[in-house]
């Protein structure tokens, strides 16, 4: 069959669309219409040549939702007609990752990463030329073919654009509160950039009754959206140094926990500057290969400050993905308001100049 799909040719250049041949699903794959994607900071860097995976021509997307159209051999999981949230680690349930309760770290991961099918081969091409996709999703694209490890079967009363969202910002902003900082009651968090992962760490503090969330990011407008989801404390810096503004808020303590959500070296060390004694500073931000950071090391044995990294929110990634969408459907979390634009696949390229001008708190396609 034919599909539309914005494909990436050249590291800083537009996506262009393309019509591509879709070959239909194999063992345990299974062929899903999209109904609905998110423009992510991480497409923009790897269109920007920042992150350089997959190889390229690819389809980035990798934070969609969409409806199975057909199934290969084997499929147990799900059946044409039924709506699915596609995740972007797929989860095998028996490597040393997933059997060590950590399925977001599973090593298919590894195969996905090169833009292939987990058997190595592709699924999409034009002429002799095949297409990688990312993460085993490339959502940009009206139809794709995707592992059945890769999708979450979700109740049919969500919208599409919302399970999408929950596919990946809301999934890592809040799983980095909740599982990965088990962020405590009564405690004070800051966020070091306030983009569609940054109002997730935000809302995911709210959510574990932090009293003091700070929001900072450069962009005032960035602030106010931080400020609809619950942060009490604004600071821009580009105007205020965040260290000293973070000190006098907290009586010259530090906070309980930092969140790096930009993936640049910088940050991260003001997010270390951040935290108080015993404190901790999470890494969620998915910085370039080259990003060094030089810390004060002394800091982390004297002081017992701590740094930690999160990948995909760092939780049993199907579990977490369903209480998200209860919790939304609980009215617990907030996502419809996260999507402030919605464009069509043709708009794809404005999605993203509005992503780095940093208009949207999310901004979706919409098939
Ligand atoms: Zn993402
Ligand atoms: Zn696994």
């Amino acid at each position: 069959m034919k599909t539309k799909a914005a494909v990436l040719y050249e590291y800083g250049k537009p996506l262009v669309l393309e019509e591509l041949e879709l070959a239909a699903p194999k063992e345990k794959e299974v062929l899903v219409r999209n109904k609905a994607a998110g423009l992510c900071h991480s497409d923009l860097s790897i269109m920007k040549g920042v992150l350089r995976m997959p190889p390229l021509p690819c389809i980035p997307g990798h934070e969609g939702a969409g409806v199975v159209q057909e199934v290969g051999p084997g499929v147990t999981r799900v059946k044409p007609g039924d709506p699915v949230l596609l995740m972007w680690v797929p989860v095998c349930g028996q490597c040393y990752y997933c059997l060590h309760g950590q399925p977001y770290l599973c090593a298919d991961k590894d195969k996905t990463r090169n833009g292939t099918m987990l058997d190595g081969t592709f699924r999409l091409r034009k002429g002799n030329q095949n297409f990688q996709v990312m993460m085993g999703v490339g959502c940009f694209s009206e139809y794709n073919v995707v592992s059945e490890r890769s999708i979450l079967p979700i109740d049919p009363k969500i919208p599409f654009d919302v399970a999408a969202l929950v596919g990946c910002g809301v999934m890592t902003g809040v799983g980095a509160v909740i599982n990965k900082a088990k962020v405590k009651p009564g405690s004070s968090v800051a966020v070091a950039g306030v983009g569609g992962v940054g109002l997730n760490v935000v809302q995911g503090a709210v959510l574990a009754n932090a009293t003091k969330i700070v929001a900072i990011d450069l962009l005032e407008n960035k602030l106010e959206y931080a400020q609809k989801f619950g942060a009490n404390y604004l600071i821009n810096a580009s105007k205020e140094d965040p260290v000293k503004k973070v000190m006098e808020i907290t009586s010259g303590i530090g906070v309980d926990y930092a969140f790096e959500v930009i993936g640049k070296a910088e940050t991260a060390l003001t997010s270390f500057k951040l935290i108080r004694r015993g404190g901790y500073a999470v890494v969620v931000g998915i910085p370039s290969l080259e990003e060094n950071v030089s810390l004060p090391l002394y800091e982390i044995p004297l002081m017992e400050k701590s740094i930690l990294g999160c990948y995909y929110g760092s939780g049993d990634i199907r579990n977490d993905l369903t209480m998200l969408l209860d919790l939304y459907q609980a009215e617990r979390i907030h996502l419809e308001k996260l999507i402030t634009q919605r464009y069509r696949l043709e708009e794809i390229n404005k999605g993203f100049e509005d992503l780095e001008k940093g208009k949207n708190a999310r901004g979706v396609v919409i098939y």
